[in-house]
């Protein structure tokens, strides 16, 4: 197979990441864009539809990036685009309160109760900047504990690697962090109760205000909670008045109906929520219980504003996704017998090639890791082959599918990838796996 076929002209998003590069850090406007984990041309795309995005140069790849989650129902789907165009015609930012914000908080409350009231932003990292402004001020304490490998955002105080975090204090994980908000950042590991509790017991006597956690991490490739994982973190932090934040931005609305906190059976105090509910426009929010909630402005003391916050667009775009999730609530279960499938036949080609990996999925995500046999921690992770996921992402690219650029993100599947394009993916994988050999 190698060397006969003939590759895709990628010369227009060639020159355009040419005239990006001048003008954008590393030629983007998000990072993992830049494709440096992989290698090769970023590709610029002027549309998408369904489960395919075309690129500047007419050529077509079949998207497992979807946005990095929030097309669960694929690219321009035809009743979000004529929500969105209908509002468009009436104008599209008012600065002042709109009834679609009502409507789609009360739709957000019915899907994840947990909710109990929300305030809507206009991004994930808004989002879990002010739920640990909340839970500071409701607690009266500082530190916060984060765990290793979960992403929530790029707010100073989340940037913080784990290292030998545990006996130590956050080591900032980005230049420009300042020292002093880096160490009221713990840091502990997921599926390992015991890191955790050391954790909370840093201080003596001094618990932090906030655990933060990916119920599932989706920043690290797929990693699921190990049974009872999350309740026991319930337990903990209510033995020790801690509030426990769900950073639901990637699994809520994906996973199932109400997320990690309906799959698992677990309440958080506090939860965020991004990606799907927006549908592909720019909605995140924080909500969680009533009396927490009522510490913010101009309810509380508690200062948290937006511009764009309850934007008009984005509003009708998450309505016309949501009112599609409660009328086929069907979609989750086909989207993860999909997934499962997919993940099969991925497994079943690592097995016949002999090549050394391991698939990871639940729900609509999922993660392909080489080179390693399990994936149940950041660390383990971290162990994977990305070079060997560097060259599966090229074979798949030039055969027209897309896998996330970094071995370390998750992969989505949306309800419009049908049996036939899981088809063609596998075919397209063997084929980049042979070379592998
Ligand atoms: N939290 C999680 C779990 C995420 O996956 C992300 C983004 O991928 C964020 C927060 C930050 O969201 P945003 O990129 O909208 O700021």
């Amino acid at each position: 197979m190698k060397g006969t076929r003939a590759l895709p002209d990628t010369r227009k998003s060639e020159a355009l990441h040419e005239r990006a590069l001048d003008l954008f850090p590393g030629g983007v406007n998000s990072p993992v864009r830049a494709f440096r984990a992989v290698g090769g041309t970023p590709r610029h795309i002027v549309s998408a539809r369904g489960a395919i995005l075309t690129d500047a140069d007419g050529n077509e790849l079949l998207d497992y990036v979807l946005g990095w989650g929030p097309m669960l129902l694929g690219h321009a789907n035809p009743s979000v685009v004529e929500a969105v165009e209908r509002q468009l015609r009436n104008g599209f930012l008012y600065g002042l309160s709109n009834p679609l914000e009502v409507e789609l908080a009360e739709r957000v409350r019915r899907f994840y109760p947990a909710a109990e009231r929300l305030r809507f932003v206009a991004s994930g990292t808004e989002a879990t900047m002010a739920a640990i402004r909340v839970a500071r001020a409701a607690t009266g304490r500082d530190d916060i504990v984060k765990l290793d490998g979960c992403y929530h955002g790029h707010a100073d105080g989340f940037l913080i690697k784990a290292g030998s975090g545990l006996q130590t204090f956050g080591i900032p994980d980005s230049a420009g962090v300042p020292t002093a908000v880096a160490a009221g950042t713990r840091v502990a590991k997921f599926n390992d109760l015991d890191s955790v509790k050391a954790a909370f017991e840093l201080r003596p006597g001094s618990p932090p205000a906030a655990l933060i956690l990916e119920p599932v991490i989706g920043n690290m490739g797929v990693i699921a909670p190990e049974p009872e994982f999350l309740s026991s973190l319930r337990a903990l932090c209510d033995r020790h008045g801690t509030l426990l934040v769900f950073d639901e931005v990637m699994t809520g609305f994906r996973i199932a109906r109400g997320g990690a906190a309906e799959r698992f059976g677990v309440r958080p105090d506090l939860v965020t929520l991004g990606k799907v509910i927006g549908g592909g426009l720019p909605v995140a929010a924080f909500g969680g219980r009533a009396d927490l909630m009522k510490l913010v402005a101009p309810e509380g003391p508690v200062y948290q504003a937006g511009t764009y916050a309850g934007h008009p667009l984005a509003m009708a775009a998450g309505n016309a996704t949501l009112a599609i999730l409660e009328s086929d609530s069907a979609i989750f279960r086909r989207v993860e017998a999909r997934t499962g499938l997919l993940a099969a036949g991925l497994r079943e080609i690592l097995a016949r090639r002999n090549v050394r990996g391991v698939v990871n999925s639940l729900g609509s995500m999922w993660t392909l890791f080489f080179g390693v046999d399990q994936v149940a921690s950041a660390d383990e992770a971290r162990r994977a082959d990305s070079k060997r996921y560097a060259t599966v992402f090229q074979g798949l690219l030039e055969r027209g599918v897309l896998l996330p650029p970094s071995a370390f993100e998750s992969a989505f599947l949306s309800d419009a990838h049908t049996e036939t394009e899981i088809d063609r993916t596998l075919e397209a994988a063997d084929e980049a796996m042979e070379d592998l050999a």
